[in-house]
């Protein structure tokens, strides 16, 4: 698909939800059109999920593999049994507990369910957001709405709306700008179809949590490390993902010695003319040196990390960074999530100073 299509781009407050317009982007979706709108993960391109047509619009718009399958949005519970074939007593507990909210479900597709929206996989992956805005909408779209992020393919995800438009104007009819988004990262999957649930990527909802409600939860063996020799079990963890345009490496260490060997590094780069980019915390980026420094806040507020991580990694391309060094973080709790996008989006480039 070109860039053809007209985009209208809207405002909306989630307290103050405009009836009309949801109604206007509902029917827009309902036609087989394609509607961006804000969760409290990221930003979603939404389609009809049960419209085959509608998911390869998706596809297309996004420059996404077609077998990286999409997550279907419901706004209700009483949504899910037209979804699935078979329904594990652990949903009902999950989905007492964190939904509406930051969890995806894998389960075993019914029939309704086109095989375009699963990219050609048996099971289906549901998500019932948070954000009103967004409930709103796949009940004005027909309840069902499939939802990536609204992103071209490997850029990161769109946490405001001025992202999203510079992705997608032109491949979507309209784009609900609600402001920034509240977590960040996307949302946690779970995949309940086999034995024990498996985390096929981690998320706000950690795996802590989930031990919470259900006795023992695994975690795939891909996420965090990319030479596994297996393929993921979420087809969409083996591409790359979330990359700024810039050469990203994560530098790991103790302090001193990490703001030292990036200094060093970007006093190299300089000389060959790069522009080059940090990723630092409060506590250590008055000590670069780079063109660009962004902090991502302390560096014990996980949640202030997942919310600027795909911000910032966003600002160094508006910025033409040509080389960035991140540090790196913990990776327990949501860190899991924070260090698993940003080894991503550095192709797993981790140097140990
Ligand atoms: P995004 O839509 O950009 O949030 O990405 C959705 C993620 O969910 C991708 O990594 C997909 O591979 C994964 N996913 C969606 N449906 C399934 C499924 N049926 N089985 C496993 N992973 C899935
Ligand atoms: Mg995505």
């Amino acid at each position: 698909m070109g860039s053809t299509v007209e985009t209208i781009t809207v405002r909306m407050d989630e307290g103050h939800i405009d009836r009309g317009l949801i109604r206007e982007a509902g029917d827009i979706i309902r036609s087989g059109g394609l509607v961006a709108f804000p969760t409290e993960t990221v930003y979603g391109l939404g389609g009809n999920a049960l419209n085959p047509l509608s998911s390869e619009k998706i596809y297309a718009a996004k420059g996404r593999p077609s077998d990286n399958p999409l997550i279907v949005h419901i706004a209700d519970r009483e949504a899910l049994p037209l979804l699935v074939d078979e329904m594990p007593d652990t949903v009902g507990r999950l989905a007492e507990r964190f939904w509406p909210g930051p969890l995806t479900m894998i389960l075993k597709k019914s029939d309704r369910v086109p095989y375009e929206t699963t990219g050609g996989l048996d099971t289906v992956a549901v998500r019932m957001p948070a954000n009103r805005i967004a409930r709103e909408l796949i009940r004005a779209a027909g309840g069902y709405v499939a939802a990536p992020s609204a992103n071209r393919s490997g850029r990161p995800s769109p946490t405001v709306a001025r992202y999203v438009s510079e992705d997608l104007a032109g491949r979507v009819e309209m784009i609900i700008d609600g402001g920034d988004v509240l977590i960040g990262l996307e949302s946690t999957i779970v995949d309940l179809t086999s034995d024990k649930p498996v985390i096929l990527r981690p998320g706000y909802i950690t795996r802590q949590m989930l031990e919470e409600v259900l006795a023992e939860v695994e975690e795939d063996s891909t996420l965090m490390r990319e030479d596994s020799g297996q393929a993921p079990r979420a087809p969409g963890m083996k591409y790359r993902h979330y990359a700024p345009q810039g050469d990203l490496t994560i530098i790991s260490g103790m302090e001193e010695n990490v703001t030292a060997y990036i200094n060093a590094k970007c006093m190299e780069q300089k000389r060959m003319h790069k522009r080059t980019g940090v990723i630092g915390t409060d506590e250590t980026i008055g000590k670069y040196c780079a063109d660009v420094c962004r902090s991502v806040g302390c560096r014990d507020d996980e949640v202030r990390i997942a919310r600027e991580l795909f911000r910032i990694l966003r600002e160094f391309d508006d910025e033409c960074v040509d080389v960035i060094y991140a540090e790196s973080f913990s990776d327990s709790g949501i860190g899991r999530a924070i260090m698993n996008r940003l080894l991503k989006a550095a192709g797993h480039k981790v140097v140990n100073v």
